[in-house]
């Protein structure tokens, strides 16, 4: 029933154009949360300002398929 071996279960991956921190706590760009100082990532707002926005890192699953867990990501997104 689990499907693996596409590689998306690999912590090592390399991301491209690392996203930046928050240096400021803030709401989430996405859910509303509040996302500590450093718990989250700045996307730039495409607007009348390019403001800079906090939203929570993208959920990652951290651990094997079988036992591990959803770590960051929006709380919503982890289905709790
Ligand atoms: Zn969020």
């Amino acid at each position: 029933m689990v499907a693996n071996g596409e590689g998306q279960l690999n912590m090592a991956t390399r991301v491209q154009s690392k996203p930046r921190a928050n240096r400021y706590p803030g709401p989430c760009r996405l859910c509303g949360v509040e996302v500590p100082a450093g718990g989250g990532v700045l996307r730039l707002e495409h607007g009348d300002h390019g403001r800079w926005l906090v939203e929570h890192r993208p959920a990652v699953w951290a651990g094997s398929p079988v036992s591990g867990r959803w770590v960051d990501g929006c709380p919503d997104e982890r289905g709790e």
